[in-house]
């Protein structure tokens, strides 16, 4: 089956206010959920990479750029632009909404209905003062990042396809008044929505409760089918499922070393999925203070160990803006309880599978603050660290040096005591295949996306193809990849642009 075949439907548009306008200048769209918008055309679409399983979901073959790349729209499409607000680095912003992304439409594939939205396919009326357009370089990024989170079973909307434009979009990468050409690029990523926590916020802050109601009956409906709308009760259950599932997305991240990099309310999926690849990066060194969005730099809002208290301030925005419809605002504190209590559980949980302690026991608190503060002392890869871990047969920091930046410098006698302890409390067995499942082999470092890049900007895709297929088995052993890519950061790497510091530019 090919794209314009499928099994287009439109309850997005149908059962919320729209724009009476279609298309048109950026502008505040006052009351409404979305505009009409059609891709702007591009001059030469080429598909570069496409994801098989997304593919098969969907019951599609392999191509369709020219629906991919927004040079033509089919019959049964009906494009628009989402509109949604945000709190920007802990300031309202204001109206945001989609503006270098159009939705297609609606799939329903027989089993579940999928949102197909193009990444960088032009300018909206929520474009604000920018293109609409993306580049290459974070397309790739935003490709191969959406598949290897899936594959490491972290909550993830999808990417089917990216294919460059054959025309070029001008950014200046480092904000530092040098701008350049880059190739453009549009990504076709999939979720069963791209709902936001602003898209909730937005009408709420505006005043707008009668399209606030309207779109969560919408929302609470299609995407949360067990829980009702008409009562405290319920709207208390739907916002617990979301607590939970954002807490669950978190911890995920904390698993595998991921940064966001850019958690804003807008950037916050309502289904707990990782939503908005931007500035993101990879822990290599295990800091916890580290942020890879140069835009951050300063105060570090979004660095990796404040992800669950950020996650957190988010969604009591969310709260503020269902609060509305609450007959008893107040009750909506017990859903705060509900999203530490879910951190805790499933932290401790990651805990127990990283550390294959089999269950969370008195005193393994103290064992993992501990290890924390070991992995800090000097510069460590946090994923080989783990994944050795989940092999080694004796508690000797010996079998572990290859995590080490500087072999010479290991404070031996800090980590024996350390490993001792957590041998002694594993019984000398730790569950080491289930570590394994739980302690990545292979994760899309950001030097790893940047190779992927340079050669991709030459033309060359086989990259990015090694990446995206060895990303698909992120557990497994995978040998004949080891020299190359179970490898700590190369030192060309460490201060390259792209690799320690992203900007928002994209
Ligand atoms: P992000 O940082 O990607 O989450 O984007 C924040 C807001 O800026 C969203 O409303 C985006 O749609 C908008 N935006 C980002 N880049 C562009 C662009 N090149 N053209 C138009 N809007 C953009
Ligand atoms: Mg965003």
């Amino acid at each position: 089956m090919s794209l314009d075949s499928l099994n287009w439907v439109s309850r997005f548009l149908d059962q919320t206010p729209g724009d009476e306008n279609v298309g048109g200048l950026p502008r505040q769209v006052p009351n409404k959920c979305w505009s009409r918008v059609l891709p702007t055309p591009t001059p030469d679409p080429i598909l570069r990479l496409w994801s098989t399983d997304v593919g098969e979901e969907l019951g599609i073959e392999m191509g369709g750029e020219l629906f991919l790349g927004g040079k033509k729209v089919a019959k049964k499409m009906d494009p628009y632009a989402q509109r949604y607000g945000g709190h920007q680095f802990g300031n309202w912003a204001g109206q945001l909404g989609d503006g270098r992304a159009i939705t297609l439409g609606e799939v329903d594939t027989g089993e579940k209905t999928l949102e197909l939205q193009l990444k960088g396919s032009g300018m909206t009326p929520y474009s604000r003062s920018a293109d609409g357009k993306a580049v290459l370089r974070s397309s790739i990024r935003e490709f191969l990042c959406s598949e290897a989170m899936y594959h490491l079973g972290v909550p993830t909307t999808r990417a089917l396809s990216l294919v460059t434009t054959g025309e070029d979009v001008v950014r200046d990468i480092m904000y530092n008044g040098r701008p350049a050409p880059e190739p453009g690029a549009i990504v076709c990523r999939v979720a069963p929505s791209f709902l936001r926590f602003g898209s909730f916020q937005i009408h709420t802050l505006n005043g707008n409760f009668d399209t606030l109601k309207t779109l969560v009956d919408y929302t609470v409906k299609h995407h949360f089918p067990n829980h009702r709308t008409d009562t405290d009760e319920g709207l208390l259950e739907w916002l617990k499922q979301v607590a939970d599932e954002t807490a669950k997305m978190i911890i995920e991240w904390m698993r595998v070393g991921f940064v966001h990099g850019v958690m804003n309310t807008d950037n916050m999926s309502i289904h707990g999925l990782t939503i908005d690849y931007g500035p993101y990066g990879w822990l290599e060194d295990y800091n916890p203070d580290w942020t890879p969005n140069t835009t951050d730099a300063r105060t570090k809002r979004y660095k990796f160990g404040n992800q669950a208290k950020i996650g957190q301030w988010n969604y009591a925005r969310l709260l503020e803006a269902i609060s509305p419809l609450m007959v008893e605002p107040n009750l909506l504190y017990e859903t705060m309880d509900l999203y530490e209590s879910s951190i805790h559980k499933y932290n401790n949980s990651m805990w127990v599978e990283k550390l294959g302690l089999g269950e969370f026991m008195q005193g393994d608190e103290e064992l993992v603050t501990e290890l924390s503060s070991i992995l800090q002392s000097v510069e460590t890869d946090m994923t080989i660290f783990f994944r050795l871990m989940s092999t080694i047969r004796e508690p000797e920091i010996d079998h572990l040096k290859f995590a080490f930046y500087d072999e010479e410098n290991i404070p031996e006698d800090e980590w024996n005591a350390w490993l001792k302890k957590w041998w002694s409390r594993v019984g000398g067995q730790p569950d080491q295949g289930k570590m394994k499942l739980a302690n990545p082999k292979y994760v899309l470092r950001n030097w790893m996306a940047q190779l992927a890049i340079d050669a991709a900007e030459m033309d060359d895709y086989s990259i990015a193809n090694e990446l995206y297929e060895l990303l698909k088995f992120p557990y497994d052993e995978q040998p004949e990849h080891e020299n190359k890519w179970f490898q700590k950061r190369p030192e060309w790497a460490r201060h390259r642009v792209g690799c320690s510091m992203l900007s928002c530019s994209s």
